[in-house]
């Protein structure tokens, strides 16, 4: 049978002693208890911040992409340019979509969108690399 000291008054008393037969201090068990019922607790504290933490990043964390609308080709590169602070360097230049890539990587684009309900637009977007 193992030994043990009683934490109050340090008479050896046996491990599996519940409390000490000198001085009715409770032993060892007593904090085991307490470690099982903190336990469900921060398992529930981790599964609510995993959840909460998940919804927050996933929204805040979208790679850079940015979308805009603008009328004119023109007010969308020009927002652009503003939003990137450099010349933007055209790669492909059509009727309805310029795109491009800066020097430090940055892939940007306007694109035109034709819908019904807001009509024809240009669209703004960049992603930093
Ligand atoms: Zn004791």
């Amino acid at each position: 049978m193992a030994l043990t000291k009683c934490k109050k008054c340090g008479t050896e008393i046996s491990t599996k002693a519940k409390e000490c037969p000198k001085c009715a201090a409770p032993q060892g068990p007593k904090q085991y208890n307490v470690a099982i019922l903190i336990f469900p607790l921060i398992i529930g504290w981790l599964l609510y911040s995993f959840f909460t933490t998940d919804h927050t990043s996933s929204s805040t964390n979208s790679s850079g992409f940015r979308g805009a609308e603008f009328s004119t080709l023109e007010q969308c590169m020009t927002g652009l340019q503003k939003e990137l602070g450099a010349k933007l360097r055209v790669i492909i230049d059509e009727p309805e979509e310029v795109t491009g890539s800066q020097a430090d990587g940055t892939f940007w684009a306007c694109e035109k969108k034709s819908t019904g309900t807001k009509g024809i637009y240009w669209e703004g977007y960049y992603k930093a690399k």
